[in-house]
């Protein structure tokens, strides 16, 4: 029986975790749950799975959970309470949970870098969905897993795939997992993008693209930010960096494939030009789920994948000029350093404000770039903790205010 903690569980990876769990309540333990604000899920997942400790990013709130859990009818109310955990230190606390084997990292964004680091420091193996964490603090992150012996498991569905396909070739060896070492034999990673909620969409009319247009995902449902970041292509430039960190590849060697229909999850070329891709349905249980039962494989009663039902695979090369944010991302993987901090900082801050509808969906790019050639003069190679959150909190606030002067210029142009 393997126990799990889960990061961000009222998420869309969070919920999908849960659903393994209770799909598997043979071979997983839910021992560990974060939140942010949701707590009628919350509390309806303290139910079903009877944590022992529980953490609310915001601390102020656990006193309304202790209530609501204690106003329960007692014949609802679990056998033991769980540990009541709440703010920064809390959530730290939850994922170093000692009893945990695995800990999915469900948070979005950066908040999740410092639970991150308490999970690795304790040397639990990480199912890695945060990839804002990587992205932005790769430099603290490796020597921090070199160190512990933690794993780093990929949840990604892409550098799952990845993960899959090397199994059996020299990389195998899973102590290479995150090391920054080039893989042996691997000449090219190929990551597959969906294309978006703009994959069909003329690159002039984006320009009129609303908060509605951007979060409406043809393949996959996921949460609100990373559905904007699909919409960009700015996830697939944060999956470069990520596949970069995990694989040990160099840029020119990982490239982006736009595939529609989100079957093949990605592919890797080995030094004899074959080539290896790992299909599926779109579901991301399956990733998770690898990521719980590896080394092995479950059994699932799963829809099958019959490609004869898909009837065609179809593949094109991104174009950069739609996509502007794929290439700010490899650029700033190619810095390195503090850089791709920088870059990940501004496109959450400038996703945020997206959603806000207090700027367009073009600003977005524009927005990153400006403050990622601000960052250039004091990027940091070898950053510590510290360096990676100076850079993000001045990459916010230098997002802020890059917003606010397209606001003070273009006032007409933007929602009040
Ligand atoms: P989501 O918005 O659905 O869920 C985020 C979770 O984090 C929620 O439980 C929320 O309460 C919690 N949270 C939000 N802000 C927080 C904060 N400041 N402190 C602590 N907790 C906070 O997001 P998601 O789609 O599940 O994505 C989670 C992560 O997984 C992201 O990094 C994303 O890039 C990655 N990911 C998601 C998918 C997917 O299918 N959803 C696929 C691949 C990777
Ligand atoms: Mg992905």
């Amino acid at each position: 029986m393997k126990a799990i903690s889960v990061l961000g569980s009222t998420g869309s990876i969070g919920t999908q975790t849960l659903e393994l769990a209770c799909e598997f309540p043979d071979r997983f333990r839910v021992v560990a749950l974060t939140a942010g604000n949701n707590l009628d899920l919350l509390l309806e997942q303290i139910l079903r799975h009877a944590p022992e400790a529980v953490a609310l990013a915001d601390g102020d709130m656990v006193p309304q959970l202790r209530e609501r859990l204690e106003a329960l009818d007692p014949a609802r109310q679990p056998a033991r309470l769980p540990e009541l955990l709440g703010g920064p230190e809390g959530l730290c606390a939850a994922a170093a949970w000692p009893s945990a084997d695995l800990v999915v990292t469900g948070i979005v964004g950066c908040a999740g870098l410092l639970p991150t680091l308490a999970a690795i420091r304790a040397g639990k193996d990480l199912a890695l969905a945060n990839k804002e964490t990587l992205i932005a603090a790769g430099p603290v992150v490796l020597p921090e897993l070199a160190k512990s012996g933690s794993r780093l498991l990929p949840a990604d569905s892409e550098h799952s795939a990845i993960f899959q396909c090397l199994q059996g070739t020299p990389w195998a060896d899973t102590a290479r997992l995150s090391t920054g070492v080039p893989t042996p034999g691997l000449r090219r990673i190929q990551l597959t993008a969906s294309g978006g909620a703009f994959r069909d969409w003329e690159p002039a009319d984006l320009a009129k693209a609303t908060v509605a247009d951007a979060t409406s995902h043809p393949n996959w449902s996921m949460g609100r930010k990373i559905t904007v970041d699909s919409a960009s292509l700015m996830n697939k430039g944060l999956e470069v960096i990520e596949a970069h960190y995990l694989f040990g590849l160099e840029y020119d060697a990982i490239e982006i494939v736009i595939h529609p229909q989100s079957i093949i999850h990605s592919m890797v070329e080995l030094a004899d030009t074959s080539v290896l891709a790992q299909l599926g349905w779109p579901d991301m249980k399956l990733p998770i789920l690898y990521c719980l039962s590896w080394p092995g494989r479950l059994p699932t009663p799963w829809r099958r994948l019959d490609l004869t039902e898909v009837g065609s695979l179809t593949f094109r090369k991104p174009d950069p000029a739609k996509y502007p944010c794929m290439e700010l991302a490899y650029a700033a993987g190619r810095a390195g350093g503090t850089m791709p901090a920088a870059l990940n900082a501004a496109n959450e801050q400038a996703v945020a404000l997206f959603l806000e509808e207090r700027i367009h969906f073009l600003d977005i790019p524009h927005l990153i770039e400006q403050v990622c050639d601000r960052h250039r003069a004091d990027r940091m190679d070898s950053p510590s903790l510290e360096d990676v959150l100076d850079v993000d909190g001045w990459a916010r606030r230098a997002t802020r205010e890059a917003a606010a002067a397209l606001q003070a210029r273009l006032p007409a142009t933007l929602p009040a």
